[in-house]
């Protein structure tokens, strides 16, 4: 949910030779697009399919801004935060739009299906706006450079029955690694968030069409997939009229001949059955990791939050996640400064955080957005509450890793390098994701990024552990 600009050399699918240009009476060169993805995962999934879309039409892609005569800008809308982001980018694009070094900026996202005028308010250089549910439309988007004054507009709301393919991408992950939606929108209805009103309801990939997906990525050199999704514990229940997580994470660990890590995100705690449970427990590819955003833990603003899950559950599925899955590393996720949070109602949440001990506690500052229930609350603290509970969380929470890192020195196990530094691997084991958890530092290898070596951990560097090859 963090907004990071990436812009990474796209590394993905081969792409088959240049198309015909996809517009009538299209003469000239073909465009030469730079890409800009912004926001989660899911996000960038979306942008590597764009990126697909359009390097199959014959575009040319391009890592350097300055070579491009068109940006895309895959945004996020998910808090005010990610739209003073976006916007400033887009200004920044504008100017060079107005000094003649660009042709045509075209913004993709969630920031789209937000406020499509908003954009075009803030930045009347914007050509095309591409809607989430729109995707398709890149292509249009990008080629049609012959435009009258008003902005193209590709925009509509889902509509059950859509498609939504995410095969043919063209990645920005690591060749090693790379994230697979199993199901995109959310029923649920937490009340900070804006997710379900831009996204609109579940929709879920079947699993055949998952493991199509799956194979897809593999053939492409990829060896760790993890699985997304808003809400990943409801998957199944708009096809199968039931939840089915279990039997997908079954059937992927089966059929995925070729994966060495299959990786479960985005669990929602009042869903969580046991059959869940063992599925990750039993399946050889699952990692053994629980992503799982618990936003708070006193019940009251549970209830205000609209968690549908009591303090009393939620510690009793933690306890069932340690049981049913030995050794276990939990990941997870906490808002500060949610509407009325009082004093003791923070404090109770740092005692948790200090009690569990958490592998990894992240932190998210409470964003007031108007359009949610939780933005039309009326008792909203100030800025400077919300910060000064946010770095205490920070500061608990360090506690709590720098700790749970301590307890893998003298281990040893398998790890997944994801690159080569200066003087050693950056690598990860089974209980670190890519991009938001700590890292495995490895000296004295030459492995190379995607490959797997068994290692021990020696030491540790605050959140990172410190190992050689065993
Ligand atoms: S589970 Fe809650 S926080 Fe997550 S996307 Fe759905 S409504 Fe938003």
């Amino acid at each position: 949910m963090t907004s990071n600009r990436n812009k990474q050399d796209p590394v993905g699918l081969p792409v088959v030779g240049a198309a015909a240009a996809p517009v009538a009476n299209w003469s000239g060169p073909a465009p030469v697009v730079s890409f800009v993805s912004l926001g989660c995962s899911k996000n960038l999934v979306d942008s590597e399919r764009m990126l697909g879309d359009l390097a199959s039409s014959g575009a040319t892609i391009s890592a350097d801004e300055d070579l491009a005569d068109t940006v895309v800008v895959n945004t996020c809308g998910f808090l005010e935060a990610s739209r003073t982001e976006a916007i400033e980018i887009l200004r920044d694009l504008a100017a060079r739009k107005r000094a003649g070094k660009l042709k045509r900026i075209v913004v993709a996202g969630c920031l789209v299906q937000r406020d499509d005028h908003g954009i075009q308010e803030a930045v009347p250089e914007v050509d095309a706006l591409v809607g989430v549910n729109n995707r398709d439309d890149i292509v249009r988007a990008v080629w049609r450079m012959d435009r009258d004054e008003s902005v193209d507009a590709f925009l509509g709301d889902y509509h059950a029955g859509q498609q939504w393919s995410d095969q043919g991408r063209l990645r920005l992950t690591p060749r090693h690694y790379a994230y697979m939606r199993i199901s995109e929108g959310c029923n649920q209805k937490c009340t900070f968030c804006t997710i379900p009103s831009i996204r609109g309801p579940m929709h879920c990939k079947t699993p055949d069409e998952l493991v199509a997906e799956g194979r897809e990525l593999i053939a492409d050199g990829t060896r760790e997939i993890l699985l997304l999704g808003q809400d990943t514990t409801s998957y199944g229940t708009d096809i199968h009229g039931d939840l089915t997580l279990a039997s997908l994470l079954r059937q992927l660990d089966r059929d995925l001949d070729g994966l060495d890590w299959l990786r479960l995100m985005y669990v929602y705690p009042s869903i969580m059955t046991d059959e869940m449970i063992a599925a990750i427990a039993e399946c050889d590819r699952l990692v053994k990791y629980i992503d799982i955003p618990l936003q708070h833990i006193n019940d009251r603003m549970l209830k205000r939050m609209h968690r549908r899950v009591t303090r009393k559950q939620t510690e009793d599925l933690m306890q069932r996640l340690r049981d049913g899955i030995p050794d276990v590393a939990i990941r997870t996720t906490f808002i500060v400064g949610f509407p009325g949070e009082t004093e003791g109602e923070f404090e109770e949440l740092l005692d948790f955080v200090r009690d569990f001990g958490f592998d990894a506690a992240g932190a998210f500052r409470y964003s007031r957005e108007p359009e949610t229930p939780a933005g039309r609350m009326k008792e909203q603290l100030e800025a400077q509450v919300i910060e000064e509970r946010y770095e205490r969380f920070m500061l608990t929470q360090q506690e709590v890793c720098f700790a749970a890192a301590q307890r893998y020195v003298g281990r040893s196990f398998d790890v997944l390098v994801d690159e080569v530094s200066e003087n050693c691997l950056v690598a990860r084991h089974p209980g670190q994701a890519p991009e938001v958890d700590a890292v495995t530092l490895v000296a004295d290898s030459d492995a190379e990024p995607g490959e797997i070596i068994r290692v021990q951990c020696v030491d540790t560097q605050d959140y990172d552990l410190v190992a050689i090859p065993e």
